[in-house]
Parts: structure tokens; C-alpha cells; sequence
């Protein structure tokens, strides 16, 4: 089997593989590396999950090691595009840890905090920069920063980006960087409008790499969908909080409030919950995601906008309080849990007026869920007339924080979106009874520069982190 030490990689990047205790390449980072290390342009199809992220970042970061010299002023040597904060977040600290030995300077940039941190960071330039694509055509724009020096282009989660409406600001970003580049792709899925902008930025023939298809953590994961009224759903994630074994939880929602209401549900009946959406500033949600991480909450729940691309280790359950618009947005809500080999179970409730919600998501998982119907459960009832109410009203979907709306999920009105308690719209109309089909179907910021010494007190010690300003460095 392949080894780190197989691959050529530099001494100080295998020095920091060993001390995370990474001997064995994942597949993708085997296929991935050599090619990327000689320059090659890459094409990934790939998830989070497969080691996506040492597959781009251990090249490059070998190539820097290769090739050293000063980080450009005012721009980048490494451009990383990703779509959300916190995968930008995590992307950054990838970096930072695999580079540890190599005293490369790393920034991460993203929207919803000042940009004065950003600014005076970026200004003597970065090794990496990590940034989602509309804060970074803001410092475009500003001149803060340039993409001239860039010399290695990466696109993250470029399918996400299409859904968050980023592909004319990355076409712009594009235009910025200079012809002559290396280019890494990547994208889980890949409809016809990614296929297209790969073949924009990409250079001709590029090594191709295809890992891990949604099938796979379809299969990986323990799946069933309980058909409950939606009024309901409430009474019936607190009997699931009743199982010990829904140890560490995410529990998606579809709006915001949604997931404010369910928090102070799970609050009241005396389950620790955080919420995380895009109504929650920037320390919010990295406090929600530290106390999730650390244990000290035992659910985190989020809507989709909030939860992409997040990794946490020992995630028990998935629970899908109300089903996603999207229906590729199921299949990534299930693959936060069954990470790096473990198990992982997921539970979907679904209410009358969501079943071409779940029709959708079984034709794009190819795959039929068990289901059992919980509706008109008597034990459920009772439970949700001696509820207090959690308090809110319904609201629109989480889209705050992207510069462009989802674009696929105008199918569907119901569900999160009503206040707890009001009647669902068929919810006295059972179709059918007792266990059904399926069941028995089986599974189918911004950077500091080398030594500390930059202004705005935002960099210097390796570990330091400066959330609130989206600014850390590893120098
Ligand atoms: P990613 O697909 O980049 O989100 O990575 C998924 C998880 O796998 C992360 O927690 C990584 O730290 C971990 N990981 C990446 N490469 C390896 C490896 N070669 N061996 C073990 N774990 C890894």
C-alpha cells in the first residue's frame, strides 16, 4: 500500500503528516499528488470526507517548499476559492497544520466581519490566501489586493458555489489571476454548467481524479425516514434525544428561525443544543461549532448555508428535521456523520406536505430509505400538547451570507417555514399505515507575515486565531 513517505513529498510536511498521525494517503490524495506536485492541473470529483483538502494542499505546499521566495505585496502565491466561511475556516487550518514546518504565511478571508483587519493583513502579501468569492472581489475592487502574484489557483466545492450563485464572481476573480497558473478543481457533482467552467479555468488535459460518489455515503450511512405531522416533529426529536446513543447530533432545519426555535425547543426539554445559520455573527458560530466540537453541547443544529463542507469528527446522527429544497442537499447533510470510517446513522422527518420533497431525494440518491410512519402516534400527540412553546415565528429560507440566492429550490413552500404548532396542511390524511415502503430495503481574516510583527494585533503566535476579524496567520 502506499505510503506519505512514497510520494517525494517534502521532509517538513511529512514531519507534520506524522505528527497528525497520517501514514496511508486516502485515495484521492494517492491519485492526486504526484501529478499535482510535477504542476499538473487537477480535476476532482470528490466530496468532503476523502481527504479532499491534503489532496490539493500537501502539493502545494510542497511546491512552495520547492520554490521559495518572498509572498508577493498586497496578493498571493496560493489563491483558494471556496464557498462558505467555514470551509474557508477549515481549509486555512489545513494549511496552517500540514505546514507547520514550512513557516508559510496563510490568510483567510470572508464576509460579514470589518475589513480594516483583512486590509492591513493582505498588505505585505501571503504564501496562501484562503477567500470566499465576494469578499475578495470586494478587496478587488478596493485594490487592496491583487491576484497577480498568484501562481496556483484552487476552486473548492465548485458545485456549491453554483448553487450560492458565486459563478459570475468567480469568472470575474478569474480575470484577475494571471493566464500562466496552475489550476485544482474540485466538485462533488457535476452538472453541465460545472462542467463548462472547469473547461474555462482548467488547462488542457489536466489529471482527473473521480472519488467517492454520492453513492457511496449513501451506502455508508445507516438511513431511515420517520413520516410524522410536521406539528409533531418536535415531540419526536425529543424521544430520539432519549436514545443515549444520539451522543454528538446535527439536526438540519430549513430556515433560520427554524433552527433558533428547535435550539430553545431542545434547551427546554433539558438537551444542550447551538444553533448555527447565517444570522449568527462570526464568533456565534465559531463558539457554537467549538462547544459542538468540544462536547460541550450535544447538538448543533444549522441549516444547509451554514453546514457544508463542516467537519467534525464522531458526528452520531444526522437528523433532518425538515428535508432540504435540494435534493443533492441531502446526500451532504447525511455525509457529516460516518466521517473518516466510522459509523453513522441518519434520521429524516418527513411531514405530507414534504413527500415529492423525499420522492425527489430517493430518484437523485438513487436509492429507497426505510421508512416507518409515526403519524397519528397517540404518545406523540400527548408530547406535543404538554410542550411549552419555543417561541419565534417561521421565516425564509437561510440564505443570508451568499451573494446570490440558491437557485434550485423554488419546488416547495412547506414545512420549517410554518410556526410549530399550526396545523400541517394534510397532516389528518394518513396514505397508509405500520411500517412502509422501503422498510426491510436495506441501504440502498486575513494574514500576518513571517515573525509576527503585523500591525492590528491580529497575527503572530502559530496557534493564534483571530476569528472575529476572519484574519489569523501561522507566522
Ligand atoms: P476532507 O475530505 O479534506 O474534508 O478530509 C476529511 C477528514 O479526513 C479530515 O478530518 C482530515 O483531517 C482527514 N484525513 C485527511 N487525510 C487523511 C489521511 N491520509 N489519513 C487519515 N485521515 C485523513
Amino acid at each position: 500500500m502506499t505510503q506519505f513517505t512514497d510520494l517525494g513529498l517534502a521532509k517538513p510536511l511529512l514531519k507534520a503528516l506524522a505528527d497528525e498521525g497520517y501514514d496511508v494517503p486516502t485515495p484521492i490524495q494517492a491519485q492526486a499528488i504526484p501529478g499535482v506536485m510535477t504542476g499538473k492541473d487537477l480535476l476532482g470529483i470528490a466530496q468532503t470526507g476523502t481527504g479532499k483538502t491534503a489532496a490539493f494542499a500537501l502539493p502545494i505546499l510542497h511546491r512552495l517548499a520547492e520554490n521559495k521566495k518572498p509572498a508577493p505585496r498586497r496578493s498571493a502565491r496560493v489563491l483558494v476559492l471556496a464557498p462558505t466561511r467555514e470551509l474557508a475556516t477549515q481549509i486555512g487550518e489545513s494549511f496552517k497544520t500540514y505546514g507547520k514546518h514550512l513557516g508559510v504565511s496563510v490568510a483567510v478571508v470572508f464576509g460579514g466581519v470589518k475589513y480594516g483587519g483583512q486590509m492591513r493583513a493582505l498588505a505585505p502579501g501571503v504564501d496562501v490566501l484562503v477567500a470566499t468569492p465576494g469578499r475578495l472581489l470586494d478587496h478587488l475592487g478596493e485594490k487592496t489586493i491583487t491576484l497577480e502574484g498568484v501562481e496556483i489557483l484552487v476552486l473548492d466545492e465548485a458545485d456549491q458555489m453554483l448553487d450560492m450563485g458565486f459563478i459570475v464572481p468567480i469568472r470575474k476573480i478569474v480575470k484577475f489571476v494571471p493566464k500562466v497558473r496552475q489550476n485544482l478543481f474540485f466538485s462533488a457533482t457535476w452538472p453541465t454548467e460545472i462542467e463548462k467552467l472547469a473547461a474555462e479555468i482548467l488547462n488542457p488535459n489536466p489529471v482527473k481524479v473521480s472519488v467517492t460518489p454520492q453513492a457511496t455515503t449513501v451506502e455508508k450511512v445507516n438511513q431511515r425516514v420517520l413520516f410524522v405531522e410536521q406539528q409533531r416533529k418536535r415531540a419526536l426529536l425529543g424521544e430520539l434525544f432519549d436514545d443515549a446513543a444520539f451522543k454528538r447530533v446535527i439536526v438540519f432545519t430549513r430556515t433560520k428561525r427554524g433552527a433558533d426555535r428547535v435550539a430553545r425547543g431542545l434547551e427546554q426539554s433539558g438537551v444542550d443544543a447551538a444553533a448555527i445559520h447565517g444570522d449568527k455573527s462570526q464568533g456565534q458560530r465559531e463558539r457554537a461549532l467549538a462547544d459542538f466540537k468540544a462536547g460541550k453541547v450535544r447538538v448543533l443544529v444549522a441549516t444547509d448555508i451554514a453546514a457544508r463542507g463542516i467537519d467534525i469528527d464522531a458526528v452520531s446522527h444526522v437528523v433532518q428535521y425538515d428535508l432540504p429544497n435540494v435534493p443533492e442537499a441531502y446526500v451532504h447533510r447525511i455525509g457529516r456523520t460516518a466521517r473518516a470510517g466510522a459509523d453513522g446513522s441518519a434520521v429524516a422527518f418527513c411531514s405530507d406536505d414534504e413527500r415529492n420533497l423525499l420522492k425527489d431525494i430517493e430518484r437523485v440518491s438513487r436509492q429507497r430509505i426505510p421508512s416507518f410512519d409515526r403519524r397519528n402516534d397517540r404518545h406523540l400527540g400527548a408530547a406535543t400538547a404538554a410542550m411549552p412553546d419555543p417561541g419565534g415565528k417561521p421565516e425564509r429560507a437561510d440564505t443570508r451570507g451568499t451573494r446570490g440566492q440558491p437557485k434550485r429550490n423554488r419546488n416547495h413552500g412547506a414545512g420549517g417555514g410554518r410556526a410549530e404548532g399550526a396545523p400541517a396542511r394534510s397532516a389528518d390524511k394518513p396514505a397508509f399505515k405500520g411500517p412502509s415502503r422501503g422498510e426491510n430495503r436495506g441501504r440502498g481574516g486575513g494574514a500576518g507575515r513571517s515573525g509576527g510583527s503585523h500591525g492590528g494585533g491580529r497575527t503572530g503566535g502559530a496557534e493564534r486565531s483571530s476569528a472575529p476579524t476572519g484574519v489569523w496567520s501561522n507566522r
